[in-house]
């Protein structure tokens, strides 16, 4: 068999960061992307940080609004509203999780959805399903672009998804069935998953479990779409997972920990495509937040 080709998550995002950067510099104008980050969650503010330095590579003006984590709902929701309200913001994303005391569906819900630049709001939701151009979610839309970007064809395929979150597998199944693909989406309640997987020309996985499909859950030649993102912490884990990778057993003598996605590493072997864990979908993530901001500034001036 031939050897599987590497879907390369970090060069399609620095593909769409220039063309971004391109189109913002011929805009005439500066787009504005509003980050809410509440409380001191490392990790959030790791992602908001990234997400600051990519607009100003591409010419986004970022702001930045950290109010105290005591707040409450009204209390954000007087600052979404005040966003929602501005003309110099284009695109509004308040980081998750959000402290205990504030109602979170509340808050994404009266984002407006032309500033909704996660494309978790109702109304963009519903306008995925029915196959309106709109604001997507940022990891799914990564998903369909490095699908796309890669010549890999949708039209017609057995796409599996496995995985039903609102964040990822539900609206990675609305754009695969958009795509044409036939589509099959399994979950917890699935029965023999392995007889679905074992289908699919694409098989997308988004569950959150450490290499949860395994090499006989793969048709040779599939395409793996690997969206996990997980952590090994235990050396029996790195070693039975990754027995020849040395770059990998360095990292967990350094480190304590290593990431992996939902796939087995072994079962890449037998594809004919696939999405590395770092440097897949993970990479995209932020660049496609980028298209959306770009996008919903063009979609409320009337730009195409
Ligand atoms: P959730 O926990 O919200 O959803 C997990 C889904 O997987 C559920 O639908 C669940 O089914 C299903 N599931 C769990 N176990 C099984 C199983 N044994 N068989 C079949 N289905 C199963 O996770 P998310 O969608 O938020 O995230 C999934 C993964 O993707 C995580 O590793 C996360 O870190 C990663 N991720 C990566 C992103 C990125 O690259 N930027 C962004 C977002 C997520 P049920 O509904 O029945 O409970």
């Amino acid at each position: 068999m031939t050897e599987p080709r590497v879907l390369d998550g970090a060069a399609t995002a620095a593909e769409i960061r220039a063309e971004l950067k391109q189109q913002v510099a011929a805009l005439g104008f500066t787009p504005g992307l509003a980050v809410v980050l509440i409380g001191e969650d490392p990790a959030s503010a790791i992602y908001v940080r990234s997400k600051v330095k990519a607009c100003e590579e591409l010419g986004i003006r970022s702001i930045e609004l950290r109010p105290d984590a005591s707040l409450t709902t009204e209390d954000l929701l007087t600052i979404v509203a005040d966003l929602n309200s501005r003309d110099d913001v284009d695109g509004i994303l308040v980081q998750l999780p959000l402290p205990k005391q504030v109602d979170t569906k509340r808050v994404l819900e009266a984002v407006d959805p032309d500033k909704d630049v996660d494309g978790f709001h109702p109304v963009n939701v519903g306008k995925l399903q029915i196959g309106q151009d709109t604001l997507t979610p940022c990891t799914p839309t990564g998903v369909l672009e490095i699908l796309k970007r890669s010549g890999i064809p949708t039209a017609g395929a057995e796409a599996v998804v496995v995985g039903r979150s609102d964040i990822v597998g539900k609206p990675v199944a609305a754009m695969l069935l958009q795509a044409n693909a036939t589509l099959t989406v399994c979950h917890g309640r699935t029965r023999n998953l392995a007889e679905h997987t074992r289908r699919a020309d694409i098989l997308v996985v988004a569950i959150g479990k450490a290499g949860f499909i395994t090499a006989d859950m793969v048709k040779p030649g599939a395409v793996l779409v690997d969206v996990g993102i997980n952590r090994l912490t235990d050396a029996a884990d790195v070693e039975r997972f990754f027995p020849n990778d040395a770059k990998r057993h360095e990292t967990f003598a350094k480190r304590g920990s290593v990431v992996i996605g939902d796939i087995d590493p072994a079962a890449f072997a037998v594809s004919s495509a696939y999405t590395p864990v770092p440097g897949g979908v993970g990479a995209l993530t932020i660049a496609m937040l980028m298209h959306n901001t770009v996008k919903a500034a063009k979609l409320r001036r009337g730009l195409k």
